[in-house]
């Protein structure tokens, strides 16, 4: 397939973010402990305590060339962290997380923003190293949107198959494929008001999209995203939507994509669901959930995962940026 002016846009994209994470200072871990102690124990905020209001774009996108209406959102701890505390904290465990991981991307192998949409629809209940090692196919034989919306459901389904749900995902993509046919000219639209209109495609995926393939900032509010935010007591929301607020109140828009990532990433390799790796957790000193987890160093470093654990990442065709830091990429599928 052709590269378009938009394909440029994601590699450009892809590569902008890390030369800024590497400017990110790190302060002493003595510091770090001192100001998290303080924090944690944190005076008891009173109920009548001024929420400090942040500015917050709204999570409509704008049409392109306008500037972001703009919405206000209170910054409201759940605990008794004041809430210029709660900014500050949560703005420092991102600049560690950007040292930690100053190669994060998206974990989806994708040359354009059309295959970036499909393989984040496929990603639904998976591993994104399972959609990684079934879209190279997908995408040789339906490379575009019109090719997908005109396909054989049968023959999409087999190639398909081992992303799991392969009947509903074929009829997904096949249905997105054709919405953008009909009614996109066959592009894939950069406005949110518009992604969410295709089958299939909620805010979250049209966040991936809008935040890595158009470079417009967004916050991706997956499983891993959701369950950190509450480990630093970020937030006590459940709502997906209301987590996306509350966070953003908590960062300049500009940051979103990129903390999106830290987090994820984080959470995947580290702060696992079931067993955190507490005792090799570089931001533990910030974070009021240390312990959740296994504290012992060394039996925490064996539960590390991917490039923290010394094993292939996700993609197959990773950054160069990963693979310049020590990280490999995924075998195909089939491989050992
Ligand atoms: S200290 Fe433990 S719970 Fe906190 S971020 Fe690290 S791994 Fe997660």
């Amino acid at each position: 397939m052709k590269k378009t002016a938009t394909a440029k846009k994601t590699a450009a994209a892809e590569k902008a973010p890390a030369a800024k994470r590497t400017a990110a200072k790190k302060a002493p871990t003595a510091k770090r402990t001192a100001a998290v102690t303080k924090a944690a124990a944190g005076k008891k905020t009173p109920a009548l305590r001024k929420a400090v209001v942040v500015k917050e774009a709204a999570s409509v996108a704008e049409p392109a060339g306008k500037a972001a209406p703009v919405r206000k959102t209170a910054v409201a701890p759940p605990s008794g962290e004041s809430p210029t505390a709660l900014v500050r904290r949560a703005r420092r465990i991102n600049r560690e997380l950007a040292e930690v991981y100053p190669y994060a991307h998206p974990e989806l192998d994708f040359e354009n923003p059309f295959q970036l949409l499909v393989a984040t629809v496929l990603s639904a209940q998976t591993t994104d190293l399972r959609v990684n090692q079934t879209t190279p196919a997908l995408f040789a034989r339906y490379p575009t949107p019109e090719d997908l919306a005109a396909a054989n459901p049968e023959e999409v389904e087999e190639i398909l198959r081992p992303c799991g749900f392969f009947r509903a995902k074929t009829r997904s993509v096949i249905g997105l494929s054709k919405a953008l046919v009909e009614t996109f000219g066959g592009e894939v639209p950069g406005r949110l008001e518009e992604l969410v209109t295709l089958p299939g495609v909620g805010r979250k995926t049209a966040f991936v999209v809008l935040g890595n393939a158009f470079g417009r900032p967004g916050i991706t509010v997956d499983t891993h995203f959701q369950r950190l935010v509450r480990r630093w007591r970020w937030t006590d929301e459940t709502d997906p939507d209301k987590i996306e607020a509350a966070v953003g109140a908590l960062f300049p828009k500009s940051d979103w994509t990129d903390l999106s990532h830290h987090v994820i990433w984080h959470g995947r390799r580290i702060c696992h669901a079931r067993k955190p790796a507490c005792g090799a957790c570089p931001i533990a000193p910030l974070c009021p959930a240390y312990g959740e987890g296994e504290t012992d160093p060394e039996k925490a470093k064996k539960l590390l995962k991917y490039e923290k654990g010394g094993f292939p990442g996700q993609r197959l065709k990773p950054p160069q940026a990963y693979l310049d830091a020590g990280g490999r990429p995924a075998p195909p599928l089939g491989a050992a």
